[in-house]
């Protein structure tokens, strides 16, 4: 049995002087292509506007540019001779990475706006800016490939670029047969280079070590992650913490320099740029270190456990917070959930998602009872009613994980719950609001965010 899944490898690169000039030459080129067809959508929507407003019936107005892919890609490919005179310099992926993002953030903002788009609102798409973007081109056509020595990647137009960690993982899979690379984006963050690429991967679908234990997780605040089975809670990475101190002093160093203003049109110095580069890549590390401990985490759950039951945080509403918002965004709720979503499907296990208004933190896990109000410092739970005291997100675990069996027991597979189709009502309990709150079983939910049908989306990041 295998699964056919669309997975990221992402590794860092160490391009040569030569490369990285190719390099900067493709993503400014994506940049200009974008810069170009937003203006002209941009144009094409205020002289419509200002036809309208000169009272011209909708039928006689000029007419709208498309903005699909397709049809920004012809006209790029009309008046590239214009716009770009260089455009042979290089390959025609660069321009269509520009268009391509270019009609993504089209269609988020218009979907956002007719209210068809989860999330916050989106705006109408900026200009591109030489400094302030994420330069990135993607390559889906043209020779992508592995190296056979497992230290190269080999790229159109750029050759074979040497990666600072072995390929060993994804070249076995695709000398197997169990992968084959549907594209290739190269990215700069932080001042270094990385490739990821886009792998369809056949995966044998493994069981969980224990296909019968279920495991409530509390994502706390105190630590990462605390679990109903009395496992040791994984504790919040605290490198953001440790090397806080440092990115305090860089961030000194940052100010303390001529930075950029807009309104007075100041250009940052050269010196200023040099310190918030140092200070970027302090930010850079702690991100990759949180983001090890998160996949060693969640990992580590989905290979042992049949069933998983998380909460469903209202992250976005709690960031705004702001005390709580560091420790939050510390913690990476979101992507804790996401992870767990596509490696228990990797791993055959079952991941259930509690409703949100499920009062997992205020119900008493030895009898039930419903407290009313709990405050955030209160750290131990003390049940009134039966006298329980417990470490308040261990008892809050122990509620995610009693959820799941009551599910089971009355509705056979809770696989087969789609969220909001099947409501219950807890058991034992009557009257007030809290006790009618119904809590669905949710499957789980893989590919929120753009769209999987495209091919390109990968799980995970
Ligand atoms: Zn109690």
């Amino acid at each position: 049995m295998s699964l056919t899944v669309t997975q990221a490898y992402r590794f860092a690169l160490d391009p040569t002087p030569r490369q990285v000039r190719v390099l900067l030459r493709h993503v400014g080129a994506a940049r200009v292509a974008y810069n170009w067809g937003l203006a002209r959508i941009k144009a094409n929507l205020s002289q419509r506007a200002a036809e309208r407003s000169y009272g011209i019936a909708d039928a006689d107005l000029t007419p709208v540019l498309g903005w699909s892919l397709y049809a920004m890609r012809k006209d790029w490919n009309q008046a590239k001779g214009q716009v770009a005179p260089w455009w042979a310099a290089c390959s025609k992926e660069a321009y269509n990475t520009g268009l391509d993002q270019l009609a993504r953030a089209l269609k988020n903002w218009a979907d956002s706006r007719r209210g068809e788009r989860k999330g916050c609102r989106v705006g109408f798409p900026r200009f591109k800016s030489r400094r302030r973007h994420s330069p990135a081109v993607r390559f889906t056509t043209g020779v992508i490939r592995l190296e056979d020595d497992r230290r190269h990647v080999r790229l159109p137009r750029l050759g074979a670029i040497k990666t600072y960690e072995s390929t060993r993982k994804l070249h076995r899979r695709i000398a197997d047969g169990r992968a084959r690379i549907l594209s290739a984006t190269v990215r700069a963050e932080a001042g270094r280079w990385f490739v990821s690429f886009t792998v369809e991967v056949q995966r044998a679908i493994r069981a969980p070590a224990r296909p019968d234990a279920v495991v409530g997780v509390d994502l706390g605040v105190k630590a990462l992650a605390v679990f109903s089975d009395r496992r040791p809670p994984a504790e919040n990475p605290k490198h953001y913490d440790t090397a806080r101190r440092k990115l305090v002093r860089l961030s000194r160093a940052v100010s303390r320099k001529q930075g950029p203003d807009r309104r007075t049109g100041r250009q940052a110095s050269n010196r200023w740029h040099a310190a918030n580069a140092a200070r970027n890549r302090v930010h850079h590390r702690v991100t990759n270190l949180r983001g090890d401990a998160i996949h060693k985490l969640t990992t580590a759950l989905a290979r042992t456990y049949g069933s998983i039951v998380v909460e469903d945080l209202h992250v976005a509403g709690m960031v705004k917070n702001r005390r709580l918002a560091r420790v939050i965004s510390n913690a990476g709720f979101g992507r804790i959930r996401r992870q767990l979503a596509y490696k228990t499907k990797w791993d055959g296990g079952t991941l259930i998602v509690a409703d949100r208004w499920y009062p997992s933190s205020r119900t008493c896990s030895g009898c039930g009872v419903v407290k009313t109000k709990l405050c955030l410092s209160e750290r131990t739970y003390v049940c009134a009613a039966c006298g329980l005291v417990l470490d308040r997100d261990v008892n809050a675990a122990l509620n995610l994980a009693s959820l799941v069996k009551r599910v089971v027991a009355g509705s056979g597979p809770e696989t087969e719950n789609g969220r909001g189709a099947d409501h219950k009502t807890r058991p034992g309990r009557a009257g007030g609001d809290e006790a009618s709150t119904l809590h669905r079983a949710v499957p789980a939910r893989v590919g929120q965010g753009p769209s999987p049908g495209n091919g390109r989306i990968t799980e995970d990041h």
